[in-house]
């Protein structure tokens, strides 16, 4: 435990309960953890609170200096980070060293964009209250509980706690079961960079724990992780009426028009789907390829997906199945495909090998199958025919989840964007929105709501905060007991005049 002068950024806990982690690909424990239970969340939280005044008071400016100072320590012991993220996922190094290249960005856009973005502003007051000057602020909500899931360990709560850090805010964080030590490094540098404020701190263990920090008295959470366990916090934060920002699953759709450059479409495809052994909530799951040029597309898909092997040693492209429970689903998946008239193209039944699955291309599936209407999360595509493009975007739009979607085309790009019912879509690329991180990042439906990233984000970790006050008084003023009978009267027929036409 690291005491400080302002409190104690508590890492370590006495409690003699823990879990351990493990490395997916070999079985090897990689750390151990403590098992939190509610008293020590509530401890950490009320800890939490207490740093967080004073991080509140430093202004936008002095935390940016702070956030700058943890910035420059993660950039410089990245590959350090790196090594943790992949030994409790099991995915290759540079995956892992990619979703830090975005957590860098990003946690600088957050810090030097906060002040422009949440800073007091002025707003016209209009024509009844022109004697009032009108402002708008967005102060910090005290104290954020973060629960993560696994896939992106870092990337994922940082998309979180960076923005509300930023924005004024104390943090507890919950990484999932499966990557604590991913947690406990980024709350560790925290600490060294900030030992002077401790707003950002740790609780580790099972779903229990998560729920103890959903009923802590935090003032909002932000839950990233499936739409059941979405749900469920959900429940629990209604009991107390705490704000909630859920960012849940996706099936998204990739849509390939009859004009579209189909290397660069099988290309993303591939990638979208089977990078990080498919485990990535705005992975590629479906797509939808105009009739005309299906087969070609097809060709090239498999071509590429054929190439690709999964494995623990270095040149693998992709790593293990992380949760192990999730073999079975993306099996049952594939015979449910396979038994409903689907074509296995690449791989097949065979392919599930656990802890790794091998790529898995299926095509012409019935659309009510698991594997087009659930989210698999392996490393498996499901490509349709479509008549046309706007075909493939009905198909699209007809899922429970809405989170993220690709177009593929020349001429129709942004129009076929418009009309995918999803809160983030590339063009020409795939995943691209999620390393721009001025753009807001959520999805609709079963998919969640709320939005992290960008000044949408940001203003996520921040109650709003109206003002007025009064330049001058007005011979009118219709809101006092006081006023002349007339009053209402003149002020109705000035409405007429200025609102009634
Ligand atoms: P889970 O829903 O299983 O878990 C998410 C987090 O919630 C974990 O930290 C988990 O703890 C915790 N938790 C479990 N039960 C409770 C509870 N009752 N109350 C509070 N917290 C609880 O998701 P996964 O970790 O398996 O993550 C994969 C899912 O996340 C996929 O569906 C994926 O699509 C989605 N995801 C969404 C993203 C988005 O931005 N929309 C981004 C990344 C992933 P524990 O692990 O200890 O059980």
């Amino acid at each position: 435990m690291t005491q400080t002068a302002r409190g104690s950024v508590e890492i370590a806990s006495a409690r003699s309960e823990t879990f351990q982690s493990i490395d997916p690909r070999t079985g090897e424990v990689v750390g151990e953890h403590p098992i939190h239970d509610a008293e020590t969340v509530n401890s950490r939280v009320a800890s939490t609170r207490k740093a967080q005044r004073e991080w509140a008071e430093l202004g936008f400016a002095g935390r940016k200096q702070h956030l700058d100072k943890w910035r420059k320590i993660l950039a410089k012991r990245l590959d350090e980070l790196a090594g943790v993220i992949c030994a409790e996922t099991g995915k290759p190094l540079d995956d892992a060293r990619l979703e830090l290249v975005l957590v860098l960005d990003h946690l600088h856009w957050a810090g030097a964009n906060a002040e422009k973005v949440l800073k007091r502003r002025k707003v016209s007051s209009g024509v009844l209250m022109s004697n009032q000057v009108s402002t708008v602020e967005y102060l910090p909500f005290g104290v954020v509980g973060v629960i993560g899931p696994w896939n992106y360990p870092a990337f994922t709560p940082m998309g979180s706690i960076a923005y509300a850090l930023a924005a004024g805010n104390g943090v507890v964080f919950k990484p999932s079961e499966l990557t604590p030590g991913v947690g406990e490094w980024l709350v560790r540098t925290f600490a060294e960079a900030v030992p002077e404020y401790p707003v950002f701190q740790l609780i580790t263990g099972f779903g229990e724990t998560g729920a103890a920090l959903c009923e802590s008295g935090v003032d909002k959470v932000a839950f990233t992780g499936s739409t059941a366990t979405g749900k469920r916090v959900m429940a629990s934060c209604a009991q107390s009426l705490t704000p909630v920002l859920v960012e849940c699953g996706g099936k998204d759709a990739l849509i390939v028009d009859s004009d579209a450059d189909l290397a660069a479409a099988a290309d993303a495809a591939v990638w979208g789907a089977m990078s990080n052994a498919g485990q990535t909530c705005i992975g590629v799951e479906r797509v939808y390829v105009v009739e005309a040029v299906a087969e070609r597309f097809l060709e090239m898909v498999a071509e590429r997906a054929k190439k690709l092997r999964p494995g623990a040693e270095p040149g693998a492209e992709f790593g293990p199945i992380t949760m192990a429970s999730q073999v079975d689903l993306i099996r049952e998946h594939i015979d449910d495909a396979i038994s409903g008239g689907g074509r296995a193209v690449v791989g097949g039944r065979d392919s599930v090998r656990p802890p790794f699955v091998e790529p898995v291309v299926l095509a012409d599936v019935p659309e009510d199958s698991a594997a087009v209407a659930e989210e698999t999360f392996g490393p498996t595509i499901v490509v349709q025919r479509v008549r046309d493009a706007d075909e493939g975007i009905a198909r699209a739009n007809d899922s429970r989840y809405g989170l993220g979607g690709t177009v593929f085309s020349r001429a129709r790009g942004m129009e076929l964007a418009r009309k995918l019912r999803s809160g983030m879509v590339a063009v020409n690329s795939v995943i691209s929105f999620a390393g721009v991180p001025a753009l807001p990042f959520g999805g609709v439906g079963d998919s969640g709501f709320g939005r992290i990233h960008g000044a949408d984000g940001l203003r996520e970790f921040a109650r709003t905060q109206a003002v007025t006050r009064t330049k001058f008084k007005i011979p009118l003023n219709p809101m006092s007991f006081a006023r002349p009978k007339s009053t209402v009267g003149t002020v109705v027929r000035l409405i007429r005049l200025m609102r009634g036409r």
